[in-house]
């Protein structure tokens, strides 16, 4: 509808008439936005804010960014989180705050160090190729030592500096790329885990861990990725539902049965989805709480629990149950031998013992127990001092460990493939399968890099003993913490309470170097804080290259600690790359120690304003930060969280609620929607489109993208820089602006309408709805202003005189609307908001050079409204009532066109509350429908177009008999060609 008010009159006055006139484009001008727009949003504005002072913490917001991980392009999850957050630190910073955001990234770990693997050995073998063919026409040692060097293996050092060049490129690639989406934070200034500040930092929370004695060593079972050879901690497992394994029931004689069972032999019957551990039995585990009973089949007499007697039918039809009853705690003590350790020097007499985690629900209830191959396995049996034992090397093969009998076979086979099937061939020689099903589906965990499943194995490993501060620490976040969605709280929380153990040891070399050394001899760590802090120290003014690379081993170990340098080693492992990010609230720490407000954060118990992230993140960076930060509070310092508020978005979907991937062939990627891409049938919706797709969609679960609503997302792009176009247009000659006491009542009402959505976009923003401020600006900009009032003041704000009260007065309700939309559409939309702030008069702009400076603009509270508003609603129902009436006539008319050809009966009975309404508002009622005439409670001509009554109000529209004002285009002279009497008059005094 809006573009109509930029054709041109054709008549002989269009000289006299006063079109909108604006230099603000009707199409994004890209030039203009990179090289004037983008800065004044960004750099500029974050420069202006960095000069602000502050003198309490209620003036400053911090949001910390939690670094994205510096591998591979952006894709649309990364955009989402980033404009979520600028939308966030924006918002504050038009609240009169000043804003900290300093973006971050995570650069080390497993994935940087394959991908850096992997160019390299593209290049070697490029290289190798090359220097064969040479070799071939003619011998020479300078090629041949070159390629005796490809050869050899890459050293930590060079795996290193691989990875630092990797990293640091794909920092700075994708700082740009965040920047181009008008981020805005100190992007000059990021932090990197990579630095070696960072990393003397992180060395140091270690340390504050060690004092406060949570840091240890120990054989213990963990998750194991073959592929990688690496540790894993439970984040970066995810579940395969549709796994297979082989399961197999084993049945184990007992020594000595008890009198009860009778003389003949017993045999415990286990149940196991991993035969390959059953080399390394050590126990089998019963519930001392539960029933056993024993059943015969097959002429063995076996040991069950009296419950899954009827479960165990299913498998075995065959199988009889005998009144032989005896209570779990009376096979405590009992012995059974392990046929799998005979002939070897191990002792095949073993123990049954009581397990908690037993139960009555699969299996046999008697449960076999490794304890080098499962955490409850390893839990039982450290009570009982029996030490855990994996046979199984870093790449998940049998070692020649097993026991020294013809498992010995085994050596050298993969666990999880032949290993297997040899373990299982063995069970039947032996004839201790009692049931097997090659096929058994479950669920099971698998390394989330590789796509493997895991294995569980023993292996020396650092800890962190989160059972010792879990329940301060998940106290802490009920009583301290907001969550935004609110079910954020019990995720966290419970993801904390599973967890005893933090495994942050890795057998990768691109990472944090755990700060141990060793024994040459007997591989005793020495770990004290005079290691570490020279470590620490060490590390800040050289980078790790110096631990990694060769340096005399008196450079780490202070003469403090009364030993010879010279018999230790420096370690190898590095940390998981969570306990990195985990760390990062030393950089706020450190911010706020440099504006003098850490005692205020410290104070208020917490340190950051907002950390918000991925919900996937409950398991991730949210909780290793507030882990790392509460294990590091030193005895009598009072614990200080590292956020005060947690928010969470779910992640991107394609239209039809699939995941984008590659080989799916629907992604869309940020820069397709900011520059559109035609193959994907995606329109370019410029920097502010994208970040208005993020803030139309309910961000608190996952989100659609496509081309269906990126269309709309377009729509309402356009719609709003013409709404812009159209308020600049008509305010260029304006000097000052009316008072309200002389506003009329449709000026007050779209001014109550204005306030209404000025106040509810403020409380959405607090509450981070911004899908709601977006719907609400939409209802303002399309009914409201645009098919409302826009439309029937065009009149006056073309054909009345300049200074006319009318159009002054749509002028003034314009520089409203104006600021309103510049100051709520600024953290979304900031660079069209800049753009229109740069177009407006200083009415608009009190001559500042950003909304952002001027503050969040509230509009004067006797704006608001609300009766004005209920008693226009009932007028505009009618006023649609009457437009459907004459839209109708119009249909069944070929001779008329336009609704101003029509004049309007109606009758309403004064004394209802309509009729009083519309009696109040009669003379005003020709204006809002935009009709010749407007007659109320009239008798009414006979040539009636059009009748209809709806309860207590009738409806009639008539052709009019006056004639078309050639200026204005009102039907409101006598006789055609003459002028208006307004017309008349203006066109006389110009
Ligand atoms: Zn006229």
């Amino acid at each position: 509808m809006l573009q109509r008010v930029f054709v041109r009159h054709k008549s002989s006055f269009s000289a006299t008439v006063r079109l909108p006139q604006t230099k603000f484009p009707g199409r994004t001008d890209q030039h203009a936005v990179q090289t004037q727009l983008l800065p004044q949003v960004t750099t500029e504005l974050y420069d202006w804010n960095n000069r602000r002072e502050v003198k309490s913490i209620q003036e400053l917001f911090i949001l910390h960014d939690g670094p994205p991980y510096a591998n591979g392009d952006l894709h649309i999850g990364h955009a989402l989180n980033k404009i979520l957050k600028d939308i966030i630190v924006r918002f504050e910073l038009l609240s009169g705050k000043k804003v900290h955001y300093r973006p971050g990234w995570d650069c080390h770990g497993l994935p940087i160090e394959l991908k850096a693997l992997e160019q390299i050995a593209q290049h070697k073998k490029t290289r190798k190729k090359e220097i064969k063919r040479k070799l071939k026409t003619s011998p020479n040692p300078e090629l041949e030592a070159e390629l005796a060097a490809l050869e050899a293996r890459l050293k930590p050092l060079e795996i290193i500096e691989l990875c630092k060049q990797h990293a640091l490129s794909t920092q700075q690639s994708q700082s740009a790329q965040f920047q181009r989406m008008g981020i805005m934070g100190d992007f000059a200034n990021p932090y990197r885990t990579l630095d070696k500040n960072f990393v003397a930092r992180q060395l140091r929370v270690f340390k504050r861990l060690f004092d406060n004695n949570l840091i240890k060593r120990q054989e213990k079972p963990v998750y194991w990725g073959c592929e990688n050879a690496t540790a894993l901690a439970e984040g970066e497992l995810e579940y395969n539902p549709e796994h297979r394994s082989t399961a197999v029931y084993v049945k184990f004689p007992l020594e000595h049965p008890p009198e009860a069972f009778g003389p003949q032999p017993v045999y415990a019957l286990i149940w196991t989805s991993t035969p390959w551990t059953l080399a390394a039995n050590r126990a089998i585990s019963v519930n001392e709480n539960m029933a056993y009973t024993i059943v015969e089949s097959k002429g063995d007499r076996l040991i069950v629990a009296q419950k899954l007697v009827n479960s165990l039918r299913t498998i075995d039809p065959e199988l009889r149950e005998t009144d032989i009853q005896i209570p779990g705690s009376e096979l405590l003590g009992c012995r059974y031998r392990n046929l799998l350790l005979v002939g070897g020097s191990q002792d095949t007499s073993l123990p049954i013992l009581h397990g908690d985690h037993v139960t009555d629900s699969a299996g046999t209830g008697l449960v076999h127990t490794a304890p080098g191959h499962g955490q409850d396995d390893y839990f039982v049996c450290l009570k009982h001092s029996i030490q855990p034992y994996s046979p199984v090397n870093e790449h998940g093969k049998y070692t020649d460990e097993l026991p020294d009998n013809d498992l010995q076979e085994l050596v050298g086979l993969r666990v999880l493939g032949e290993g297997t099937q040899k373990m299982v061939a063995k069970l039947e020689k032996l004839r201790l399968c009692y049931h097997l099903d090659p096929n058994y589906t479950h669920s099971y965990p698998y390394d989330w890099r590789s796509k493997k499943p895991i294995i569980i194995r023993s292996t020396p490993q650092w800890f962190i003993d989160v059972g010792k501060i879990k329940a301060v620490t998940t106290e802490l976040l009920q009583k301290n913490v907001q969550f935004f969605p609110p079910r954020g709280s019990n995720r966290l929380v419970s993801f904390i309470n599973l967890r005893n153990e933090w495994c942050i040891s890795r057998q990768r070399s691109w990472g944090v170097p755990i700060p141990v050394v060793y024994h040459k001899q007997t591989g005793e760590p020495l770990i004290n804080d005079l290691v570490i802090e020279r470590i620490s120290q060490v590390i800040a003014a050289e980078d790790v290259e110096s631990w990694f690379g060769e340096s005399p081993m008196e450079k780490w170990i202070p003469s403090e600690c009364n030993v010879n340098p010279d018999d230790y080693v420096r370690g190898t492992d590095t940390m998981d790359v969570w306990f990195d990010s985990g760390s990062s609230w030393t950089l706020v720490e450190q911010f706020l120690e440099s504006t003098g407000l850490l005692p205020q954060a410290v104070a208020r118990g917490y340190l950051a304003d907002v950390y918000l992230e991925g919900s996937d993140q409950h398991r991730g960076w949210f909780q290793s930060s507030v882990l790392t930060k509460i294990g590091a509070t030193a005895p009598g310092e009072p614990a200080v969280l590292p956020y005060g508020k947690i928010i969470t978005h779910g992640f991107t979907l394609d239209e039809k609620g699939d995941k984008m991937s590659k080989s799916l062939g629907n992604t869309i990627v940020p820069v397709d929607i900011v520059e559109g891409n035609k193959a994907k049938k995606v329109p370019g919706l410029g920097i502010d489109g994208l970040r208005l797709w993020v803030a139309q969609a309910d961000y608190t679960s996952d989100m659609a993208v496509g081309p269906v609503i990126l269309n709309r997302v377009a729509d309402v792009v356009k719609k709003l820089r013409f709404t812009f176009r159209f308020l600049l247009g008509n305010i260029g000659d304006m000097e000052q602006t009316v008072d309200y006491a002389q506003l009329d009542a449709m000026d007050r009402y779209i001014l109550s309408r204005l306030a209404s959505f000025e106040k509810k976009a403020r409380q959405c923003y607090e509450a981070h709805n911004y899908s709601k401020i977006i719907k609400d600006m939409n209802q303002l900009v399309n009914v409201d202003l645009s098919s409302l009032y826009f439309d029937i003041r065009k009149d006056p704000l073309y054909t009345d005189f300049a200074d006319s009260l009318k159009r002054r007065s749509t002028q003034t309700v314009f520089v409203e609307v104006l600021k309103v939309l510049t100051s709520v559409l600024a953290p979304i939309m900031p660079i069209m908001a800049q753009e229109a702030w740069n177009h407006s008069p200083e009415l608009v702009t009190d001559g500042l050079r950003s909304s952002f400076m001027r503050g969040w603009y509230e509009v004067p509270q006797q704006y608001l409204n609300p009766e004005l508003e209920a008693e226009m609603e009932q007028l505009l129902k009618l006023s649609h009532q009457i437009k459907t009436a004459i839209d109708k006539t119009l249909r069944s008319t070929e001779t008329m066109k336009m609704a101003s050809e029509t004049e309007i009966y109606v009758d309403v009975a004064p004394e209802t509350a309509l009729g009083a309404l519309v009696s109040k508002y009669e003379a005003q009622m020709t204006e809002y429908l935009m009709v010749s005439k407007f007659h109320l409670n009239t008798e009414r001509p006979k040539d009636v177009l059009l009748e209809t009554t709806d309860g207590d109000i009738s409806i009639a529209v008539t052709r009019t008999d006056l004639d078309k004002c050639p200026r204005c285009w009102r039907y409101a002279v006598e006789g055609p060609a003459e002028l208006c009497k307004r017309c008349t008059e203006v066109v006389a005094c110009t």
